[in-house]
């Protein structure tokens, strides 16, 4: 097929993760070369669960991924808040149950992964087990190209854009993350958002719909623990003393409709990562390069944002590159409307993530009025509007 854009030369894009594999099948899919280098030895199997917003869910659709997505994945119906008693203090209606046309899917990263992929491999070439480095980017090969970092949160591109840019900024706390099989979770489609006192908080959400068909659900969890609390951890050697470290923080949780011991002790994995994100930058470009997803805009992973935006970023890369006479302009149009949007996110999950800190110390009412304050900003702050 012919390539939909006047821009001359091919994108090479850094990255096989969400952000890289989605602009490869969307350039693709309007016939547009395009090479991906990936430093795996294949597509990544490894990860836990992902959400994805309605406006993201929207560009896999348009891919042709409706039918397999709803195959796989869950439609979220909710967002609940509980206490540490399984109390719910509020519940927040999600995807077509708020009144978007599109579900918000949760779903696993690598299950994801692989069905953008087969929409990407059609036409794009894939090139695993070669890791980017400095010299690649310059290398004289590609200097008609556009060169796309979707190198996630340890980009290298970025780090060779903009080296004074890779400061981390802590939230302050360590995120375990596992995933295990379970009885259903409530009505299958809810998020679960649960406080305690001191600071841990617990996120859980059904990320599978072969065992939702069985009656069960595959749980994607996290446990947000305190740096103060996590430091602990400095003398924990195996996964025996890692378990028995999260019950411990939750001894004096207990909910009626959720065994908290076995999702924690049966997770088939576990992992452990500080949360982090990086100021926003006012330019994700240089010349004929440009970032997407984590390289350019890392974020804190409470928002259920991280993959969506890399989505997004993705849909407005490609649709400037075919509107545009060339790559410089398609990049100049796509950092106008995205760096604002997403820059505005990644506050926006810092502020939340302050707020439910906060919250711990006040009393159930004080908390609830605040828990629907926050929630209510942060969907006004991040949702995409036709104006964006
Ligand atoms: C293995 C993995 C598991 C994850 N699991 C979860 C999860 O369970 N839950 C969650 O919320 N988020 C998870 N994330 C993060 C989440 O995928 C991202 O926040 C979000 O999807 C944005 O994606 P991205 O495409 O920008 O970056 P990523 O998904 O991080 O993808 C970046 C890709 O670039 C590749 N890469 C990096 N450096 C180089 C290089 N120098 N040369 C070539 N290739 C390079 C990486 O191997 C990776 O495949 C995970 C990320 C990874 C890489």
């Amino acid at each position: 097929m012919a390539a939909i854009t006047n821009c001359s030369g091919k994108v090479v894009i850094v990255g096989a993760g969400i952000g890289g594999v989605t602009l490869a099948a969307l350039l693709s899919s309007v016939g547009i070369e395009c090479n991906i280098y990936e430093q795996r030895m294949t597509l990544s199997k490894d990860g836990f669960g992902l959400n994805i917003q309605p406006e993201a869910v929207s560009v896999l659709y348009r891919l042709g991924l409706a039918e397999k997505l709803d195959s796989c994945g869950i439609q979220t119906r909710a967002h609940r808040y509980v206490d540490h008693l399984g109390t719910t203090l509020f519940e927040e209606a999600r995807g077509i149950d708020a009144g978007f046309d599109i579900p918000q899917i949760s779903i696993s990263r690598s299950e994801l992964l692989n069905l953008i992929f087969t929409i990407a491999k059609t036409k794009a070439t894939f090139n695993f087990d070669v890791k980017f480095s400095t010299d690649f980017l310059y290398k004289t090969q590609w200097a008609k190209d556009l060169i796309v970092g979707a190198d996630g949160i340890n980009s290298v591109v970025r780090q060779t854009l903009f080296p004074d840019s890779m400061q981390l900024n802590s939230g302050g706390m360590m995120l375990w993350r596992g995933i295990t099989p379970m009885p259903k979770l409530l009505d299958g489609q809810t998020m679960i958002i649960a406080n305690s006192g001191e600071g841990v908080r617990l996120i859980a959400y059904p990320v599978s719909k072969a065992h939702d068909l069985r009656g069960e659900s595959l749980i994607n969890w996290v446990i947000l623990v305190p740096m103060s609390l996590d430091k602990q951890f400095d003398t924990i050697i195996n996964r025996f003393q890692a378990t028995d470290f999260l019950l411990k923080l939750i001894k004096e949780w207990h909910f009626d409709w959720l065994n908290l011991q076995t999702l924690i002790t049966s997770s088939k994995t576990l992992m452990r990562t500080a949360m982090v994100d990086r100021k926003p930058l006012n330019k994700w470009s240089h010349n004929q390069c440009v970032l997407i997803g984590d390289a350019a805009h890392p974020m804190f992973p409470i928002g259920a944002n991280g993959a969506t935006q890399s989505i997004i970023d993705a849909e407005t890369l490609s649709s400037t590159i075919c509107e545009s006479p060339d790559f410089e302009s398609a990049i100049a149009k796509y950092e106008h409307v995205r760096i604002p949007a997403v820059s505005k996110i990644v506050m926006a999950n810092r502020e939340m993530n302050s707020r439910e800190l906060a919250s711990q110390a006040l009393n159930q009412q004080e908390r609830i009025r605040e828990l629907v304050i926050t929630a209510t900003n942060y969907k006004a702050e991040t949702t995409r509007t036709n104006s964006d």
